[in-house]
């Protein structure tokens, strides 16, 4: 991990940070990965996080991708501490592929400028994703809001979004890409 980070990389990176004020004061070790997009490890001495390192693939990065992996070690931060496990606190990430994909739609719009990667989408709207992700991610906010009372809140959320797959969209006007302010 020697390597230094693209300018690019490195500005997406900072762009994120001020979206996961969980993760505030810890230092969070950037590397690269050929293989994934991306992967997040938590490492612990005696029980306690003691090292927080995520690995992206710079080629194509989406703020999408970051927010995933960094929703991941916020996912290992609520876990614990593991001596010190509270997982029924209702602020609580649950740990999961879905959960880290929901949870990172829901955080804020940044993080829509690529569909989700474990989160069961309709090719369709794969195929036309900026057209669905403002829909979707409120669907995702909906549906971490519903978790409270209802435990099948995902099953629940992949069904509202294969009937919103269904609905005609509205013509938009737009160019079909989200508008994002990356620094050049
Ligand atoms: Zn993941």
């Amino acid at each position: 991990m020697k390597k230094r980070l693209t300018r690019r990389a490195q500005e997406m990176i900072e762009r994120t940070l001020p979206y996961f004020p969980e993760l505030i004061g810890k230092t969070i070790t950037v590397g690269y990965t050929r293989k994934h997009l991306g992967s997040a490890t938590i490492i612990y001495d005696r029980g306690a996080v003691s090292r927080l390192i995520i690995r992206l693939k710079v080629r194509k990065l989406t703020y999408q991708t970051i927010g995933h992996e960094l929703t991941h070690l916020v996912q290992g931060l609520s876990r614990g501490d593991r001596r010190t496990r509270s997982s029924l606190d209702a602020k609580h990430l649950p740990s999961g592929e879905k959960q880290c994909d929901i949870w990172t739609l829901a955080r804020d719009p940044l993080f829509c400028d690529d569909p989700p990667t474990y989160l069961r989408l309709p090719r369709a709207m794969h195929e036309r994703w900026a057209d669905y992700a403002k829909e979707v991610r409120e669907l995702c906010i909906v549906a971490i809001e519903k978790r409270n009372e209802f435990r099948l809140y995902i099953r629940w959320l992949e069904a509202e979004i294969r009937e919103l797959a269904k609905t005609p969209l509205p013509e938009k006007s737009e160019p079909k890409q989200l508008i994002l302010p990356f620094a050049t």
